[in-house]
């Protein structure tokens, strides 16, 4: 199903070159650690012939082409991707350790949508902003993270080829196998040269991307503490700015909701991918009159849970990313119990070989610890309790974050009354982890600023004036 090059370069100016320090770094297939593949890491001077071939690009042919013409390129694209999804979806899942089912069902699925929505409105700019003016940014450096390396490549790179910008992006450094795949069905669909380019590396690629002068824009996705950072770096210039960072998301259910769906929308929102999702509903708050036998319930529905091979269509939960964040989930773990939480994982075998971490739940979790607080980003829940609908607000909203928040309850008025209190960008009612590419996504507070997908999405690669 998919043929892996013994060695990727860099996709510049619409070909494949090497790294001028000619450095390359190992990408390993997290489910049995075995080595795929060498992948380029560019450094500075590499940094800046990709941005001189977008600016170049960017000058003389994208920003000159009609938009129903730039439309017309992100169809094609939008199509072969459709007829490369199994290939996609496979090397998605070699590379990053996700379950085929969610690679194959959703990434793939959505990032070919994400294409197909943002072609349709290459051509209807002006009607999405009327009466205001509008003018393509320039060069835009996009930076991406490895829980979702496709789907946020499509998230970046659809709304700003729509808008008439040319890209450089760089993907996360455990998973670059699909973007380079990506690169080359820009190949394929005729693509003029320099509109996309990709650099692979580490962060010290991306952190050159932000701070290259001819960039015009920087749309990030990963870490607040890089978002941070990144921040700072473009303080003082005129680049514009998008972050989309962590988050520690309240699912909240409430007595009246429906149990079992609640508890089955529960393991979704912090098990899918691993619970490495940015919106993961990693709090859970349940009414204190049900918590007890909606917890007996999760208790019960962990057992069933296939952690293994993410090759295998049965499984549930795949390999976690990286060892590194194999470390960091386990360290929070060991955190919770010496926080005096209680913890429950399911007896089952996990393989001997790769990244692997079992589906845990703490109960009797204190709002001040660190498990509640801080983003694990790997199958961790910390649930407590909670009486009043006041109360329940007030410790959803206690957070750094306002990613997003899911709400259980029976009642239409209950889920109006708290969703226009949360602080939160996206809040789902009986479900979760449900996204569309008409529909904005984005932050508060440390979550970030912003919003990728639907018109908004547009406007980030605009510069609109009245
Ligand atoms: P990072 O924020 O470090 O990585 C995200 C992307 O930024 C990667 O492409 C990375 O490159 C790049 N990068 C790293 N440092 C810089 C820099 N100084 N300037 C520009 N780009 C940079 O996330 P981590 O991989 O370290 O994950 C750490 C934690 O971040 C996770 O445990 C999780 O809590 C959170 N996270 C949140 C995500 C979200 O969707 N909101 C996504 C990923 C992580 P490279 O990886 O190649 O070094």
């Amino acid at each position: 199903m998919v043929q892996l090059k013994d060695q990727y370069e860099l996709f510049i100016n619409g070909q494949w070159q090497a790294p001028q320090a000619k450095k390359y770094f190992a990408t390993i297939n997290p489910s049995d650690e075995s080595h795929l593949s060498n992948i380029a890491w560019a450094t500075e001077a590499d940094v800046d012939l990709a941005v001189k071939a977008a600016r170049n690009a960017y000058e003389n042919v994208w920003s000159k082409l009609s938009g129903a013409e730039r439309g017309k390129y992100l169809f094609r694209i939008a199509r072969l991707m459709q007829e490369k999804a199994r290939e996609l979806a496979v090397l998605e899942t070699l590379d990053g350790g996700k379950p085929i089912k969610e690679s194959r069902d959703i990434d793939i699925p959505l990032a070919c949508n994400h294409f197909f929505y943002y072609a349709g409105w290459a051509d209807k700019l002006q009607e999405a902003f009327a009466g205001q003016q509008i003018e393509s940014l320039g060069v835009a450096g996009q930076i991406t993270p490895w829980n979702f390396p496709l789907l946020m490549l499509a998230w970046k790179i659809a709304p700003a080829l729509a808008c008439g910008n040319t890209v450089v992006l760089k993907p996360a450094e455990t998973t670059s196998l699909t973007a380079l795949k990506f690169a080359e069905i820009c190949q394929e669909a005729g693509l003029p040269a320099g509109v996309v380019n990709i650099i692979t590396g580490y962060g010290d690629t991306g952190a050159a991307l932000v701070v290259h002068p001819d960039v015009n824009k920087i749309a990030f996705t990963g870490s607040t503490a890089v978002g941070k950072q990144i921040q700072k770096a473009c303080i003082g210039t005129d680049k514009k700015l998008t972050l989309e960072l962590g988050g520690k998301s309240a699912n909240i259910i409430l007595e009246d909701a429906a149990i079992d769906q609640a508890v089955e929308g529960v393991i979704n929102a912090i098990f899918y991918n691993q619970g490495h999702v940015c919106c993961a509903g990693s709090r859970l708050y349940v009414q204190e009159s049900i918590a007890a036998h909606v917890i007996e319930k999760l208790k019960f529905r962990l057992q069933s849970i296939y952690v293994g091979n993410p090759l295998d269509k049965n499984t549930d939960i795949g390999a976690i990313n990286s060892k590194k964040q194999l470390e960091t989930i386990e360290k929070y773990i060991s955190l919770g119990r010496e926080e005096g939480a209680e913890i429950y994982q399911p007896a089952c075998q996990l393989p001997s070989k790769g990244y692997y971490c079992l589906p845990t739940l703490f109960t009797d979790v204190a709002q001040s610890a660190r498990i509640a607080q801080e983003e694990i980003f790997g199958p961790v829940l910390a649930i407590q309790t909670f009486r009043t609908i006041d109360e329940v607000l007030q410790k959803a909203n206690n957070s750094p974050y306002g990613l997003a928040a899911g709400v259980w309850t029976d009642k239409g008025a209950r889920i109006f009354g708290l969703s226009s209190q949360l602080r939160a960008g996206v809040v789902w009612a009986n479900t979760y982890n449900k996204f569309d590419p008409a529909s904005p996504f984005g932050g508060y507070k440390e979550s970030g600023f912003g919003r990728e997908g639907g018109v908004h999405g547009l406007s980030a690669y605009l510069k609109i004036t009245n």
